[in-house]
């Protein structure tokens, strides 16, 4: 038997004898039978490499009938697979894909009836294995951007819910020393604030139409001011936006308000003044206001008092 092909043949572990199998009346002769036999060798194989591959191959892609599978079920139930079979088993499993099929099938599966082991009570001993196979091994989303598209589900899910006392004490805070941009966001999010998100959403119409005439009023005149009144110019102190800042290096403000506005927001156009002074002025900014009527009928002394403050 020296040159015969090794896969053809399977070794009974007793008495090393090539076979095309180890039948049950071989092990006779050893007074064994295949349960005695596959519980002392449980690695042993009954059969060639190659009865297998052709059994194998005869049996792939065919389905087991409901009745077989329980049958097998039942048979297998309870059994204690051997630590190298489990090691074999683990290996060939390495590294498979399931077909998208396969992958909805268990979904649905686990929807209707849940995965099998929901519910299952570990044992401490399992735990802790589990807990320290699990030690050092990060999860395979860390470092990895968040899809937009899931952030987008995130968000639409977070969306009017309620905020904890703590978390809008926390936004509160913060909003000192944010943009408006981010405020609004903000009270977007906090629902039923409708009146803060209105002011605020008013801020964002900038400028105006008086503003934009200041705007252009000043550029013919070629005064070095900038219109920062939008939010999104970045300007602020404390929270506040001026609405024209000088552009060369003076520390000068100008404000351009409509006295009805003022007298309905602050209760007079002194008091509306007043704060906004002293405000700015503790960051070493002067400030100098005009109404819409001052830059209508007089804008030549409006234009002056700012040129020689700028000079
Ligand atoms: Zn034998």
């Amino acid at each position: 038997m020296n040159e015969k092909d090794g896969d053809d043949f399977v070794t009974c572990l007793i008495c090393q004898k090539l076979m095309k199998r180890v039948t049950n009346s071989h092990l006779k002769r050893h007074s064994l039978d295949f349960t005695i036999y596959k519980a002392k060798f449980p690695l042993a194989q009954l059969s060639s490499l190659k009865s297998r591959k052709k059994y194998s191959l005869s049996m792939t892609g065919r389905k087991l009938s409901t009745e077989l599978r329980q049958k097998l079920s039942k048979i297998h139930k309870g059994k204690i697979i051997p630590s190298e079979v489990r090691l074999k088993i683990s290996q060939t499993q390495k590294g498979r894909k399931l077909s998208k099929e396969t992958i909805e099938k268990r979904k649905l599966f686990y929807k209707t009836y849940g995965h099998p082991s929901k519910g299952r009570i570990l044992s401490e001993e399992t735990k802790k294995k589990i807990s320290e196979a699990g030690k050092g091994r990060s999860p395979p989303n860390k470092g990895k951007p968040v899809p937009e598209e899931v952030k987008k589900k995130i968000r639409e899910k977070l969306k009017g819910r309620p905020l904890s006392f703590e978390t809008r004490q926390k936004m509160k805070a913060a909003r000192q020393n944010i943009s408006l941009e981010t405020r609004l966001k903000i009270s977007r999010a906090l629902k039923g604030k409708q009146k803060i998100r209105r002011n605020l959403e008013k801020k964002v119409a900038k400028p105006n139409k008086f503003e934009a005439r200041c705007i252009s009023l000043f550029e013919e005149n070629n005064i070095p001011l900038k219109f920062v009144g939008d939010y999104r110019a970045g300007f602020f102190i404390e929270g506040k936006i001026p609405d024209f800042v000088a552009t060369n290096n003076k520390k000068l403000l100008i404000e351009v308000f409509c006295d009805y506005y003022k007298i309905k927001q602050y209760g007079s156009v002194e008091n509306y003044k007043n704060k906004r002074e002293s405000l700015f002025s503790k960051y070493g900014w002067k400030t100098l206001f005009f109404s819409d009527n001052d830059i209508k009928l007089k804008t030549k002394e409006c234009l002056d008092i700012i040129k020689k403050e700028l000079n």
